[in-house]
């Protein structure tokens, strides 16, 4: 797009004159902020109106999550219009950095809901028709601040700063119906702009409001208070996002969010054909719909029940669905895998529910053994049951994840239906990823293999034979990236980290299954090694962890108490001083990730393997130049065979060896043996920290005591971790390890979603 300076700011001083009554001298920084956002906005408007009206099949991203991030950044980049707007403001005397501020779009709460906001860029990115369908949460993922080492929770206002990215289209609103409360969808469309493209792409986000936004009438009739409290349930559907992730809550709520969600979508699906003249009957010529796990799969019935209403029967309608749906498994943890109580689900939504059983009885009419197939069993309903049995394609996120599916988990099914089980490797896009995080690492990179890598990542690879000769333009910004996210961890955590000390990070969902406690347990153990001399001249190392814990978690909390009380003591300890920093930062989320994966030395993936679908976050080292410490899991598995297994840092039990391990495993015995392991666990319950509210005390339980102790094999794995983990330390620094990093960047091609993207396209949408 071509970018006129003037024309650009006399565009923002209008908005600013008509909304705000401000001038550019005179207005705030939000009210700028806002101005500026809409400038751009306009500019890719003919683009955008191109695309809503373009008669290509399109696919529907339906999830429950979009974790945006920060948009004015990313979005000016994809327009091409970052610099132009940064001179722009800088010749008037603003600095859009100052927009850093501006709060997060946390509708989602980790990698599931960062995953489709990855997705809807990579689409318009590679010019692909797909659309986002979710819901606006008023309240995103809560903010999170440490008092005394505890996690607290305070409501996350996203909309403080405004909300210059969205339109509301009021006309396009619709009524969604439950059994007792009758409430407006309003969407609100943000436009997804493609990198350089001129391709828009829509998210549409829903907001449930009164039907009648005030009821005079009954007012007058002395119903006052009953129309209020009418108002009040009618906005909470969409008030707040569930905090969880992988887990499931089972809250009438969430299953009225959710149905929400897709009633309204596909309600607007199917009248926008209509008005167009096309036929119900060709529904899977114009659309496809992707659900991204169990959390939209009511979608199916719900699509049932409208076809139906439309004058279809059920075999007409389920074999329309069974074109059209398409589902995302993101997980084989039993306690995130959707299930419904039956009554809850008939009473809240009857005629939905009767489609439900319609699809029961028809599998059952198909002479499928109800003990392997079933979609409700002792008045449970199974959602991925539901979603695999009427969906033309199911995939799992990683290789070895989908191989986890078709072998164990859903084997019956896989044996069933084999041709609809595939696996499509998550990814991320390389443009907030690397280019806007990294921006001078990617200079260098254009300064060697020219541009093309921004959208064909692949071409990543061009730069190996400039490994040796990027070295110290590597190191530099590296390090450059380091003494800011020292700086920034100094202002907003208090904490010193000296910038030449290794950064070690592990940033995600706190879990049990992610093992933050086993990187917690190896660092105590390296704090008494330093202390009594068994380990000598310790590679000075920062362990920097973020995480959310989802409210309601009493373990994920008591880790990160735990993992605070160890920073504080090694961080006021004297003696450890020249050898280690321990910081827990607050409120992790999108933005600081950006600041992380670019200034990190050791990308901490330490899950049990089996457990960890794919996750995204190894990909954002990865492609920062980072190596991986990790363990054969999820995608895990691809970045070492992409670029090669010697240049990370693998360690502990396979999955193979999880299954024969948990046959006859005994946590105590593993204690005993272990050198070192003894004395870190035990500050857990020696009075090393204070326990009073009783936290440690149950963490170290979940290890040794109970039915079944160290579900995650955090014992099991601590020797092979701990030994691991010393050699990569001790390698940090040459010039072999720097080349691993490099390596590993020039290697991360696979991990573009630009390339999930169009493998779903083709295996999945056929779409072009
Ligand atoms: C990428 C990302 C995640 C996912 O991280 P994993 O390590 O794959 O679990 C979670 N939260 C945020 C803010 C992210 O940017």
């Amino acid at each position: 797009m071509k970018f006129e300076k003037e024309k650009f700011l006399s565009a923002v001083n209008d908005i600013l004159r008509a909304d705000y009554a401000a001038e550019m001298e005179t207005a705030t920084k939000k009210e700028l902020y806002n101005a500026v956002s809409k400038a751009a906005m306009a500019l890719a408007f003919d683009d955008w109106k191109k695309e809503k009206k373009s008669d290509k099949k399109r696919c529907g991203y339906f999830s429950a999550e979009f974790l945006m991030g920060r948009s004015i950044y990313s979005n000016l980049l994809n327009l091409g219009i970052l610099d132009g707007a940064k001179e722009a403001l800088k010749s008037i005397g603003k600095d859009l950095g100052e927009f850093e501020e501006v709060e997060d779009a946390a509708l989602g709460n980790g990698g599931l809901g960062r995953l489709a906001a990855c997705y809807l860029e990579s689409a318009a990115s590679s010019s692909l028709p797909l659309d986002g369908y979710g819901i606006r949460y008023r309240y995103g993922l809560f903010r999170q601040t440490f008092e005394d080492g505890f996690q607290h929770e305070e409501g996350d206002d996203w909309l403080k700063w405004g909300d210059p990215w969205s339109v509301r289209i009021d006309r396009d609103a619709v009524v969604v119906e439950f059994a007792d409360q009758k409430v407006l969808a309003v969407p609100y469309d943000m436009p997804v702009f493609g990198y350089k493209n001129g391709v828009v792409n829509t998210l549409r986000l829903w907001s449930s409001e009164p039907v009648d936004a005030f009821d005079f009438e009954a007012f007058n009739d002395m119903k006052g208070e009953h129309t209020a409290e009418e108002n009040f349930h009618a906005t909470k559907i969409t008030d707040v996002l569930y905090p969880n992730d992988n887990t499931m809550a089972g809250k009438i709520l969430r299953l009225r969010q959710q149905y929400f969600l897709v009633s309204a979508s596909l309600q607007d699906i199917l009248a926008k054909d209509k008005a167009k003249g096309r036929k119900l009957s060709e529904l899977d010529k114009y659309h496809c719909f992707q659900l991204n796990d169990t959390h939209p799969v009511i979608a199916i019935p719900e699509l049932l029940r409208l076809l139906k209403n439309e004058g279809f029967s059920f075999e007409e309608a389920f074999s329309i669905c069974s074109k059209c749906f398409n589902f995302t498994n993101h997980t084989i943890m039993a306690e995130a895998l959707e299930k419904w109580d039956a009554l809850a689900l008939s009473d809240l939504l009857p005629d939905v529910y009767q489609e439900i059983v319609h699809c029961q009885e028809r599998m059952s009419g198909e002479g499928l053994d109800p003990t392997k197939f079933f979609i409700i069993r002792d008045n449970v309903i199974h959602m991925a049951n539901l979603a695999i049995y009427v969906a033309a394609k199911v995939n799992g996120v990683a290789e070895i994840h989908t191989n986890i599916l078709k072998t164990d988990t859903f084997k019956e099914w896989n044996e069933l239906y084999p041709e609809k089980f595939v696996n499509i490797t998550n990814g991320i896009t390389p443009r907030r990823w690397l280019l806007l995080n990294n921006p001078e690492m990617a200079k260098e990179i254009d300064a060697r293999i020219g541009t093309e890598w921004h959208t064909d990542l692949k071409k990543l690879k061009n730069l190996k034979p400039y490994i040796n000769e990027m070295l110290p333009a590597f190191t530099r910004i590296k390090g450059e990236n380091k003494a800011k996210l020292a700086a920034y961890i100094k202002e907003h955590e208090g904490v010193e980290i000296p910038s030449h000390f290794i950064f070690d990070v592990q940033v995600k969902r706190l879990h049990e299954y992610k093992r933050q406690l086993l990187n917690a347990l190896s660092i105590l153990y390296f704090y008494y090694g330093i202390k009594d001399g068994t380990i000598e001249d310790f590679p000075p190392t920062a362990f920097i962890f973020g995480a959310k814990a989802a409210p309601g978690y009493y373990m994920a909390k008591a880790v990160i108490k735990f993992i605070n009380e160890i920073a504080n003591l090694v961080n006021s300890d004297a003696e450890v001083a020249p050898y280690m920093r321990v910081v827990f930062v607050q409120n992790y989320n999108v933005s600081y990730a950006e600041k992380i994966v670019c200034a990190a030395d050791v990308s901490e993936q330490i899950s049990m393997a089996g457990m960890e679908a794919s996750g995204t976050g190894n990909m954002k080292f990865m492609l920062n130049g980072t190596v991986t410490l990790g363990t054969l899991d999820g995608a895990n598995v691809e970045i070492c065979e992409e670029a090669g297994r010697e240049n990370n840092y693998i360690f502990g039990a396979t999955v193979e060896e999880v299954a024969q391990v948990k046959k006859f495993y005994c946590p105590r015995e593993v204690l005993e043996n272990t050198i070192g392991l003894k004395r870190a666990l035990e500050t857990l319950i020696d009075g090393t920290f204070e326990d009073e509210s009783g936290m440690l005390q149950k963490l170290y339980e979940s290890l040794v005591a109970g039915f079944s102790p160290d579900r995650y094999l955090v014992l099991y794995d601590f020797a092979d971790y701990v030994r691991v983990k010393e050699e990569l330390l001790r390698d940090y620094g040459t010039e072999e390890f720097n080349k691993k990093c490099l390596v590993n960047l020039a290697s991360a091609g696979k991990f573009s979603a630009d390339r999930s993207v169009k493998d779903y396209a083709k295996l999945i949408w056929k779409i072009k």
